[in-house]
């Protein structure tokens, strides 16, 4: 890795100039597998999808009615036509003889001399004779071949994260299989002699390991393989073997805790052992530390341990970093415009990720309101928001002014 560490140890770097440089080191997968359909939910499309037929590939109805040809028809209603066919979807008609009219389905071919489709509803019949009681024009309840999709056409960009309409688009084009990048395998692990898993009891001093379930929740949410070695002990010993196995087992490696310089704070002496290591001292609140580097090729992310933080980082870094790795092709996260419900009147100097909810009035007005107690240890706010409120380095907010806000729901898609 380069330009890692071109800055002085305290200085603190600016997010944008983060998120920018780790894009720059991470590197797409390019492994590729074949899945059915069925089972490529979340993961990403290694090739362009390109259509070798028209969809729909016939004229059909649109309705269950009679298709006739409109020149037949003067303006005004009370007209009669003979019903000389039946067509119902899945087979194919005779042409339409002059002045008749055949009867059809939703998604039937329209036969060859039709023009229009005259729904049922508009229409009186006597045995085999209907009476039209409505203008009928030319085209009308007819889809054409090729208005969804046209013959040679790029449906789908390789890059793209597959979710269920990619599914049935993929599905209407003929396509029973997708060439997918392969799964990312994240290895992960939580440093912390006060760490012990939910389902025991607590002895004085110890709480529960909650960034484990978040990381697994956030890593599923973006289709990752996870390689999960849990709980480790604060000592170098127990740090450097997570890292090499985590390095033998995994394509990216994230840690939670240990990554600050104090005594019990181990993450940054074993990979300086193992591997490579850039400590970064970010201009964001929560999540000051992060570092990141690389052991025998298998990237690093070490997370701090709040479990605010956490989650704060991941979707500010680690999410971005995952998406780059795993080809995706749309990196961006729109920002939204809202009014502030709030005041915020003495900022802090770094950049503040305030988690927000969203509220839309009756005028369609985004607004944002946040959760009263903002710490970093508070992780009931990641549960009540829906995103973040960006407040800017030292500026103030009064309630009624427009802020940047950003959805968890689009950090992490
Ligand atoms: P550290 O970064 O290791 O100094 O941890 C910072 C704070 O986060 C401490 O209060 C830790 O107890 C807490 N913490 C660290 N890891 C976890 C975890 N896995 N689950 C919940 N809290 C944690
Ligand atoms: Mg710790």
């Amino acid at each position: 890795m380069t330009d890692g560490c071109d800055r002085p140890g305290d200085q603190l770097i600016p997010y944008e100039e983060a998120v920018q440089k780790l894009l720059q080191h991470a590197q797409p997968l390019t492994e590729t597998l074949t899945l059915p359909v069925t089972e490529a939910l979340g993961q990403v499309l290694a090739e362009d999808l390109q259509s070798s037929i028209n969809v729909p590939p016939a004229d059909n109805s649109a309705m269950d009615g009679y298709a006739v040809h409109s020149r037949d028809l003067q303006a005004g209603s009370g007209q009669q036509l003979q019903v000389a066919q039946r067509i119902p979807a899945g087979s194919t008609g005779e042409p339409l003889q002059a002045g008749t009219a055949a009867r059809i389905f939703t998604g039937a071919v329209i036969p060859k001399g039709a023009d229009a489709v005259v729904m049922q509803e508009q229409v009186e019949r006597d045995g085999d004779r209907i009476t039209i009681n409505a203008e009928v024009k030319s085209g009308q309840n007819i889809r054409r071949t090729g208005e969804d999709i046209e013959q040679g056409a790029v449906i789908l960009q390789q890059g793209c994260r597959i979710r269920a309409q990619e599914m049935g688009l993929a599905a209407s084009i003929g396509y029973g299989e997708l060439t997918v990048r392969r799964a990312l395998k994240v290895g992960i692990f939580f440093t912390g002699d006060e760490l012990v898993e939910p389902g025991r009891k607590l002895a004085p001093g110890q709480i529960y390991d909650s960034n484990r379930y978040t990381l697994n929740g956030l890593l599923k949410s973006l289709g990752c393989d996870i390689v999960d070695l849990g709980i480790v002990g604060d000592t170098l010993e127990q740090t450097t073997l997570a890292l090499q196995q985590a390095a033998a087992e995994a394509d990216l490696i994230i840690s939670c805790g240990g990554v600050s310089v104090g005594d019990e704070d181990h993450v940054r002496i074993a990979l300086e052992q193992l591997g490579e290591l850039f400590m970064w001292k970010l201009n964001i609140k929560p999540g000051k530390p992060l570092a990141f580097g690389s052991i025998d090729g298998t990237a690093f992310l070490g997370l701090p341990g709040n479990p605010v933080s956490v989650f704060a980082t991941f979707c500010l870094f680690v999410g971005p970093y995952i998406k780059k790795m795993q080809g995706r092709s749309n990196l961006a996260v729109p920002l939204l415009q809202v009014s502030a419900d709030f005041d915020w009147p003495r900022p802090d100097k770094r950049k503040e990720f305030v988690r927000a909810r969203l509220h839309i009035d009756e005028a369609n007005n985004p607004s944002a309101t946040i959760y009263p107690n903002q710490g970093s240890g508070v992780l009931t706010s990641t549960s009540w928001a829906d995103g973040f409120v960006i407040v800017n380095e030292g500026q103030p907010i009064k309630s009624g002014d427009m802020v940047n806000y950003l959805s968890f729901k689009e950090l992490l898609g």
